[in-house]
């Protein structure tokens, strides 16, 4: 199966271009690599997570003080 050759944009090299190859289009997988680990794909989510995990405890916290309001009104 033949794949299209790409010049890296990056060493400029030439690389197949396979349709499952990680990272850039443009890249050779070399120069791909390491581009990939410092793409921002993983902490949007772990800031969403810890966002809604403050979020959590806040709303835990809120929920406890008032269940011990209502506990000293009646
Ligand atoms: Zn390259």
């Amino acid at each position: 199966m033949a794949f299209p050759i790409k010049t890296c944009v990056i060493c400029h090299e030439e690389f197949e271009l396979r349709p499952d190859k990680p990272g850039f289009a443009n890249r050779c997988p070399s120069c791909s690599e390491p581009e990939e680990s410092a793409e921002p794909q993983v902490r949007p989510s772990s800031d969403y997570a810890e966002r809604r995990a403050q979020l959590e405890v806040a709303a835990a916290r809120r929920k406890a003080m008032r269940d011990l309001l209502y506990r000293k009104d009646s």
